[in-house]
């Protein structure tokens, strides 16, 4: 299955979230049975890293995005481990500082973008100023409202700089929201992750499903697509976000750079140094005879 396709957001088409089921595995019956196709995934991602770094003229930046407890930190967990942090980084939005707040919302947003050669991570996004803004009214509509022009422009500078744009929403139920929230509670390793917001903002659940429907469809293009990913089931999320970004890397086109020096030249000069390294070797006393010299001092 290519969820490329399956997943995809219609630019500009109404989307309704509640026309696409959480829980759904896509035929495939357990985590047992994915984990293979997983681990291929991840391992394609890795490699794909390798070579976009050493490429040097693209990037790729993620975004995730999400309702409380749906998986954002267990997709970084699972599918960016293979990727060498030399290259990669990851940066959590949260709410903005005195000094972000001072600066055009996309300030900080575009402080983290991926330099050449690189990977961004993004675990929530700019696109928390056209949710959570939006469902709490923390600036007029008039003017979040004109965000979502503003977001496809960014993007659309990013795109035409070299940067690969994957935007996720991972989709979960709020049954299975809830779920997690207990795990949370039960679980002493877990409890430091609850927050108020967990439980307020769950109040605000048909708000945010709003609102997420509009910025989804209003800012997915071909270059810079949304996916609707199932998320109820840890293990089809992380299926279905890494074969979406392993297949995206593979179509990038990148290659190693040409080599930047004579080969010929090079070996010859190795062949060189390695005859020289041979004599110093041949000349040099073995360690056993300079110990009984000294021995012999004292
Ligand atoms: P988890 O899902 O594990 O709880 P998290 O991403 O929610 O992780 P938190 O530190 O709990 O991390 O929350 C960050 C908070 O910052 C979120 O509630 C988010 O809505 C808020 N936030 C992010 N960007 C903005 C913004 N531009 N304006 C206001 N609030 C923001
Ligand atoms: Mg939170």
């Amino acid at each position: 299955m290519d969820y490329r396709k399956q997943f995809f957001v219609s630019p500009g088409e109404k989307l309704s979230l509640a026309g696409i089921d959480p829980a759904h595995t896509g035929g495939q019956a357990s985590a047992e049975e994915a984990l293979p196709e997983i681990q291929k995934h991840v391992a394609r991602m890795a490699e794909l890293q390798a070579l976009l770094y050493a490429d040097g003229n693209q990037s790729l930046l993620v975004v995730l995005q999400a309702l409380d407890a749906a998986g954002k930190d267990g997709v970084i967990r699972h599918l960016f481990t293979g990727m060498n942090p030399q290259g990669t980084s990851v940066f959590g939005f949260k709410q903005p500082s005195a000094e972000e707040a001072a600066h055009d919302f996309l300030w900080r947003a575009h402080q983290r973008t991926p330099a050449k050669g690189e990977v961004a991570v993004f675990n929530r996004s700019h696109y928390e100023d056209v949710l959570v803004v939006r469902v709490h009214n923390l600036v007029p509509k008039a003017v979040w409202s004109k965000r979502y022009a503003l977001i496809s422009d960014f993007e659309k500078l990013l795109v035409q700089n070299g940067t690969r744009i994957l935007k996720f929403f991972l989709h979960i139920s709020p049954e299975e929201q809830l779920s997690r929230f207990k795990l949370r509670l039960d679980d002493p390793a877990r409890n430091w992750k609850i927050s108020e917001g967990d439980y307020s903002e769950r109040e605000f659940w048909s708000a945010y499903v709003s609102a997420y429907e509009e910025a989804l469809s209003k800012t997915s293009s071909k270059e810079a697509p949304w996916y609707v990913i199932p998320a109820n089931h840890k293990w089809f999320r992380n299926l279905a976000i890494s074969q979406i970004i392993a297949d995206s890397m593979q179509e990038m086109g990148l290659k190693l750079p040409p080599t930047r020096v004579d080969l010929k030249e090079i070996a010859a000069k190795y062949h060189a140094a390695e005859a020289a390294q041979e004599q110093r070797v041949a000349k040099t006393p073995k360690p056993a005879d300079r110990t009984e010299k000294r021995g012999g001092k004292a």
